[in-house]
């Protein structure tokens, strides 16, 4: 299976906590969905297709929880680009609920906003978080990290992409857009912007085995640059890389990381872009250099640190 594949399957399962997520991520997985005029006054069909079982549970859930509303799934083979299923979603709208498209920008409202994570979805950073993972899951594909390193979002909305793109930046994840066919592509390059974006949506899973994959990786680049370095060093380098990065990325989900002294938050970030690097190495990046020994406290000082933010609730 495609490291993309994985990647859904994890966010499918991810369910938001709360209602405002709920209805943010819902916004994005509809964002692509066909309405229907239904023969009575004021009723729709709203049905859209996706490629993953998990994915149509999913919108299932959410529109049940979110607001009460009963879809029916149906499985369609569709034996065309190798694939082989297609799960559609069909939600039934009364002329009473019709106001729930307007929430979702699934229908025009009074200022014209259509299929655009409106702000009063994605004010809150946990709305803007779950509105990427519907996004993802809808129209995102990810390359194994052995692979060369690619994400990319598809869409087909200009307006869309440049909001998704603005969303990105809020995260630090800088994307870009070009265009394929009659499509905008939107696309991160960068092997931790990567590895943020998964971090963002919360596929925990995918994001320790993309960073270990990119451990590794980078440290053959290593191997090249220090050939007289110690098999058993390097090993040790590389443990040590691994359980760093993952400490750093679960307690920048924290609350407490935006207390951290900025020395450590530098190290902290010179960790995670050199991931192949000694402690020596890393040392002389940092302003102004440091000793080995140096960096050493340093970063026990940051595991220590990053342990207890992650600790705490
Ligand atoms: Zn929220």
């Amino acid at each position: 299976m495609s490291f993309s594949h994985d990647v859904r399957n994890e966010l499918a399962r991810v369910m938001p906590e709360k209602e405002c997520c709920g209805k943010a991520e819902l916004a994005a997985l509809l964002a692509s969905a066909t309405i229907v005029i239904g023969s009575g006054d004021n009723e729709c069909n709203l049905r859209v297709r996706v490629e993953h079982a998990a994915t149509a549970r999913k919108i299932f859930k959410l529109l049940k929880e979110s607001y009460g509303l009963q879809s029916t799934v149906h499985i369609e083979n569709y034996k065309r680009f190798g694939k082989t299923k297609i799960y559609e979603v069909n939600t039934y709208f009364s002329a009473d609920n019709l106001s729930i498209l307007q929430e979702l920008h699934l229908i025009e409202d009074n200022n014209n906003n259509k299929n655009q994570p409106g702000p009063h979805l994605t004010r809150k950073t946990c709305c803007k978080r779950s509105y990427l993972r519907g996004i993802f899951l809808s129209r995102g594909f990810v390359n194994r990290p052995e692979n060369d390193y690619h994400l990319e979002i598809v869409f087909i909305d200009g307006k869309m992409a440049t909001q998704v793109q603005k969303l990105l930046a809020r995260f630090d994840i800088e994307a870009r857009i070009f265009e394929r066919k009659n499509t905008l592509v939107l696309y991160i390059k960068e092997s931790e912007k990567i590895g943020d974006f998964l971090r963002v949506v919360g596929a925990n899973r995918a994001l320790l085995e993309f960073e270990n994959v990119r451990i590794i990786k980078s440290m053959r680049n290593t191997v090249n640059r220090q050939v007289n370095c110690e098999t058993a060093n390097l090993a040790k380098t590389i443990d040590a890389s691994v359980r760093q990065i993952d400490l750093i990325n679960r307690a920048r989900e924290k609350k407490g990381w935006k207390n951290l002294p900025p020395q450590l938050k530098e190290l902290a970030l010179l960790r995670v872009n050199y991931p192949d690097y000694t402690l020596k190495e890393l040392g002389e990046l940092t302003d102004p250099p440091l000793s080995k020994p140096g960096v050493a406290y340093r970063m026990r000082r940051l595991e220590k640190i990053a342990e207890d933010i992650i600790g705490q609730l």
